[in-house]
């Protein structure tokens, strides 16, 4: 878009607010943000950002025009948790999961396996057909972590890729303790926050720790996040995704940024999130491919705490690129209203990855919304696994 283009033919404008906004036509109190609904509703884009919003009808004038049609805007999808640097697929794992054959070996191993024999070339290729996946769905903005390296030098040319193809970079090289190490954990600790650590930093937003049993525990777990701040970066946890564990405290206590998964949530967990800046992170994707169950959304959105959901997008436990379809699994499945649904996949990711700037559409934003094929951004939930993204822009640009 050229500066200042005026976008109109908008039926309904659905966005998100960083506060609660008094006698916004909807409001959902629950969520530390709000969403309203504008009909006939026009904005103006200048330099990429929003200049101005509001009824069609008071739209000033502009260097340019664009009539989207009668179409709902919404703004771009912030996926705040995504796996996208790897080889190969695990369909067959999948198969297996599916028909109820007991799968053992496998799991993360395979795909590291197929990334470590995989040239830069084809890593990077796959990471920037999933970003195009994810941005004819909608998205805008993408979370890339490592982890399937688990090499310095595997660990470092993934996070090199992360950082050149994604808006944000992490760290996973405490993702899974590789086979060559598995007699030797403290070794590989040691490896990930000493030189593993200090080749990716340079490239890394975050560092991220999949605090689990059967991955890291609390005390392997606070070593590398010692070693994180250390190195001056901002942290993240994968938390009590398979069970109850000392995840989701250790991300608050660390101030960490997100706490991902919360499948398995005390109500100390609970108390701790929502008297906290950590957004506690939904991955629906994942318990819908594992036919696990979801998450206590209503828990933590009743207590205060900030959701966001994001899809995991990683060749294992989820294989889905679509915010809708997450959007559309939060609703029907974890009881989340639509409205929530759309803030936790918009503002609630931003919160995820401490932006200010986007999953939100009012003046001085980053442009970024995406355009659907309906009157509504309710249709994202109610018509689950249709393709209503007819448009998606970044700071005012189509992708
Ligand atoms: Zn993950």
């Amino acid at each position: 878009m050229s500066d200042s283009t005026l976008v109109t033919g908008i039926v309904e404008l659905a966005t998100g607010h960083p506060q609660p906004v008094e006698n916004s036509s909807l409001k959902e109190g629950a969520q530390d943000g709000s969403l309203s609904v504008t009909r006939n509703a026009a904005f103006i884009v200048e330099s990429g950002r929003i200049a101005w919003v509001g009824s069609a009808q008071l739209a000033p004038a502009a260097d340019a025009r664009v009539d989207l049609g009668d179409r709902a805007v919404i703004p771009g999808f912030v996926d705040s948790h995504a796996h996208l640097v790897f080889a190969g697929d695990r369909v067959t794992e999948f198969e297996a999961r599916m028909t109820g054959t007991p799968y053992s070996a496998g799991g993360i191993r395979t795909t590291v396996a197929a990334t470590r024999a995989a040239d830069d070339e084809l890593l990077r290729d796959n990471v920037r057909r999933l970003v195009d996946e994810m941005a004819r769905q909608g998205t805008t903005t993408v979370e890339c972590k490592t982890g399937y390296g688990l090499t310095v030098a595997d660990e470092a040319r993934a996070i090199r890729i992360a950082r050149e193809e994604c808006d944000t970079a992490t760290f996973l090289g405490a993702h899974v303790v590789p086979a060559e190490f598995a007699e030797r954990r403290e070794e590989y600790v040691d490896l990930v926050r000493g030189p593993m650590l200090e080749a990716c930093a340079p490239y890394a937003d975050y560092v991220d720790v999949f605090c689990e049993r059967g991955a890291f525990d609390e005390t392997e777990t606070r070593l590398i996040l010692d070693a994180a701040k250390g190195h001056g970066l901002a942290v993240r946890l994968h938390a009590n995704q398979l069970g109850h564990g000392p995840g989701v405290q250790l991300a608050v206590e660390y101030g960490a940024a997100s706490a991902d998964h919360c499948t398995y949530l005390a109500d100390a967990d609970i108390d701790a999130l929502s008297g906290s800046s950590t957004v506690a992170t939904l991955l629906p994707g994942v318990e819908f491919s594992t036919r696990s169950p979801y998450p206590g959304a209503r828990r933590l959105i009743d207590a205060g705490a900030t959701v966001a959901i994001a899809t995991d997008c990683n060749p294992g436990s989820c294989y889905t690129s679509s915010m809708p379809f997450c959007i559309a699994l939060a609703v029907r499945e974890m009881r989340m209203s639509p409205a929530e649904g759309l803030l936790a996949a918009t503002l609630g990711g931003a919160r995820a990855l401490g932006r200010t700037d986007i999953g939100y559409l009012a003046v001085g934003a980053r442009a970024d919304f995406a355009v659907l094929d309906a009157p509504s951004y309710l249709h994202l939930a109610y018509r689950p696994g249709v393709p209503l993204v007819s448009s998606t822009f970044k700071a005012g640009i189509r992708q």
